[in-house]
């Protein structure tokens, strides 16, 4: 018998969760599904192949990505988020139809002088506070001539825009980015993005013409406070592991590494097969919640490497071999990262290979 630690995804609810993304969009605006760092470490080509028929894009970090979506067969295009790590990127990503982010001097330079087999797509980042990427709105005009000029440059060049705080409904940070970004590219054609999975549900202004949900794809929360809004969001990953102890401690008796947490009273611990090996969180917290044998409960103690300890006071039915939810539909991720004071993007990129991806499909027949 195996372990019993897994990570299971459910691609009806990657299907559900764009439908939902789409339904805030609106009709007319297009949608560039995120897929970077491995789907949100969901898996690239799964995640991808679910998404393609809802998907008019994928966005993704690098080359290498953007080809694994092609030896996926997908034909879609694939915009770079950070555009070529070196020139020597333009001729694959011009033959791959890729489309490029341009956020650097050197970038447009590269392009300026290239020979490409096919013009390419291009975007034209505008930092508009973030500064992390971008160019300065003052800069905005003559950095899109240099690239509409450029004839190995596709037209139009697009205009995308970053924001930093749309996680925070009450930010002003984000009105002053979107009015910042409408007066940079005021007056020059071409499309616009501002939108991640926060703008497209909490922010109407800045859907703009292209939306590029993540995390909102993957069923967990964009905002700050957790909540998922009006979205009817399903998480898409299930951690899970089952019941391998069921022990019984006297009051006062420590449980786990460090000691950290002691039984109130006389009582039933239960030890699951998932640890920070398999991707949860060491800094989980005792209190932080669990589900055993469909029951919500809590971890206590340290979580361990193979296994961590839970409160089975009051749980029915419960056996070896129980199976054990550590986040998913009924444990919101977005709780489990609360509590470890992280969120639910790193939980997700965070698994391992270690305990498998299975995939599931729960409208199929
Ligand atoms: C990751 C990313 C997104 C998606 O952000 P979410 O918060 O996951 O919706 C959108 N745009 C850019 C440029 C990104 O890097």
């Amino acid at each position: 018998m195996s372990r019993g630690a897994r990570a299971t995804v459910d691609l009806a609810a990657l299907r559900a969760n764009l439908r939902a993304a789409r339904e805030a969009a609106g009709e007319q605006r297009r949608l560039m599904a995120v897929v970077k760092s491995d789907g949100y470490g969901h898996g690239l080509a799964r995640v991808a192949g679910a998404l393609a028929p809802g998907a008019d894009a994928f966005a993704v970090t690098d080359l290498a990505e953007a080809m694994a979506l092609r030896s996926a067969g997908l034909r879609h295009p694939v915009v770079l988020l950070q555009g070529p790590f070196s020139t020597e990127e333009l001729a694959p990503a011009a033959e791959q139809g890729l489309e490029l982010v341009i956020h650097s001097a050197w970038q447009v330079e590269a392009l300026a002088a290239a020979r490409l087999p096919e013009p390419v797509g291009v975007w034209l980042k505008v930092d508009t506070g973030m500064h992390r990427l971008g160019f300065p709105p003052e800069a905005v005009a003559d950095t899109w001539r240099r690239l509409a000029e450029a004839p190995s440059v596709r037209s139009e060049v697009g205009f995308l825009t970053h924001l930093a705080c749309a996680d925070d409904r009450d930010d002003p940070m984000t009105e002053r980015q979107l009015a910042a970004f409408e007066a940079a590219c005021a007056g020059l054609p071409g499309p616009r993005s501002a939108a991640n999975s926060a703008g497209l549900l909490g922010w109407p202004a800045s859907r703009y013409d292209w939306v590029r949900p993540g995390i909102m794809l993957y069923g967990a929360s964009p905002f700050s406070d957790g909540r998922r809004g009006h979205a009817p969001l399903r998480p898409a990953m299930a951690l899970e592991g089952q019941l391998v102890a069921i022990n019984r401690h006297a009051a006062g008796e420590p449980v786990g590494y460090g000691a950290t947490w002691r039984c109130p009273e006389a009582m039933p611990v239960g030890v699951v097969s998932i640890g920070y090996g398999d991707g949860y969180p060491r800094h989980a917290p005792s209190g932080t919640p669990v589900q055993v044998a469909g029951q919500r409960t809590q971890v206590v103690g340290r979580v361990s490497m193979d296994m961590v300890a839970v409160d089975l006071r009051g749980l029915t039915g419960v056996e070896i071999g129980a199976p054990a939810l550590l986040w998913g539909e009924g444990v919101p991720p977005e709780e489990v990262a609360a509590a470890a004071g992280t969120i639910a993007y790193e939980l997700f990129c965070r698994v391992p290979p270690r305990p498998g991806r299975r995939y599931t499909d729960s409208e199929a027949g």
